[in-house]
């Protein structure tokens, strides 16, 4: 594949890496290609940072054609940048192309055009462990008509952030509010993907549980209220005596990459792991009789985010005591032992930039 690559002539200042927050600084570059049936992917290019233009009846502004992947580049003490299993998040995306009727990239492509990207960008990741340059590959529907039908045109881009550590004062175990008016998904919606409606159709949930002083909702399931599916955007798990258990890829749930780097990790360590349904009232019984003990959610931007305390219908549940567990600690010290480059990878997930 041909990238074209037009350098900015005026290169920003980069900032500080004690004083980045999530999301809110962009490089220099970002990347872009586009999709006609005609002509396939094409004119894939790296150009400076700048505004899009857009057509007013572009399809992702009326139609909600757009969907986007999250991953980190991490520095290693040695300086060199590493991803965490790109091609996970390449695949994802696919799958979240074909939910929507989107075009896939082929996966050869999609890597070339975020390895190329990275490459160019990587000096903007920031070198304190836990912060990252966070890299933010999304596609869209652009057709310039009002007509509905499925997508002709569709530009994929690539664009990073330097981001700070997500746990600046240490690990905090958050409190987690069931929710159990809004659903965040249905099985044979859109729940398994990662598109900008599931996000859209959360907020409202999101914004009562802070309002009462939680930071995040536990989501049930869309049909019958009953089963745990994720927490906030996170993947969601909890220790039950001895087992471990995870909510099962039941088609409303979103496949997180840590979820499965977490299920993995723990599996090599002997751990006995569930992926199956669990419902919330096996999960009420744990806490009452003492058996849950630990819970959290995990996902690319935390890793880990220990639940410390769940509310139901304004019952409280207080969670190894508001600490953050023996478990929970040992996933976040081996992925991120991992990412940052700190161990070693007995699973071959990093992948360096040269
Ligand atoms: C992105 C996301 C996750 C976590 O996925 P990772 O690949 O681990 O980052 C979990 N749930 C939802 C709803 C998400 O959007």
């Amino acid at each position: 594949m041909n990238i074209s690559i037009t350098k900015t002539t005026c290169p920003k200042e980069k900032p500080d890496s004690s004083t980045l927050g999530f999301g809110q600084v962009f490089t220099d570059h970002m990347f872009r290609m586009d999709y006609t049936p005609d002509k396939g992917w094409h004119d894939a290019k790296i150009v400076p940072f700048e505004n899009l233009s857009i057509h007013p009846a572009s399809t992702v502004l009326h139609y909600g054609s757009g969907i986007f992947e999250g991953l980190k580049a991490y520095r290693r003490a040695d300086g060199k940048v590493q991803l965490f299993r790109p091609i996970e998040n390449i695949r994802r995306m696919n799958s979240s192309a074909d939910r929507l009727c989107l075009p896939q990239i082929p996966e050869d492509i999609a890597m070339e055009a975020l390895m190329t990207y990275v490459r160019m960008e990587q000096d903007w990741t920031p070198n304190t462990f836990g912060t990252s340059l966070y890299l933010r590959p999304f596609m869209f529907g652009n057709d310039e008509t009002l007509g509905v039908h499925s997508v002709q045109h569709a530009t994929f881009m690539i664009i990073a952030s330097p981001s700070g550590s997500y746990y600046k004062e240490g690990i905090n175990p958050v409190k987690i509010m069931i929710e159990d008016q809004d659903v965040r998904a249905v099985r044979g919606g859109t729940g398994y993907i990662k598109c900008g409606g599931n996000y859209a159709a959360s907020n409202r949930a999101g914004e009562r549980a802070e309002q009462k002083g939680y930071s995040q909702v536990l989501w049930l399931d869309g049909v019958e209220r009953k089963y745990i599916e994720e927490v906030g955007a996170m993947n969601v798990m909890f220790k039950i005596g001895d087992e471990i258990v995870t909510p099962k890829l039941t088609g409303s749930i979103l496949p997180g990459i840590t979820r499965k780097s977490c299920i993995e990790v723990l599996q090599k360590k002997g751990y006995k792991v569930s992926e199956r349904l669990l419902s919330l009232t096996e999960l009420e019984a744990s806490m009452k009789n003492g058996m849950l003990e630990e819970a959290w959610g995990c996902g690319t931007a935390a890793v880990v985010s220990p639940i410390g305390e769940l509310c139901y219908k304004d019952e409280k549940f207080t969670i190894n005591e508001g600490k953050i567990g023996e478990v929970t600690q040992y996933l976040y010290d081996t992925l991120t032992g991992i990412q940052w480059g700190k161990s070693e990878d007995p699973f071959g997930w990093v992948q360096p930039i040269d």
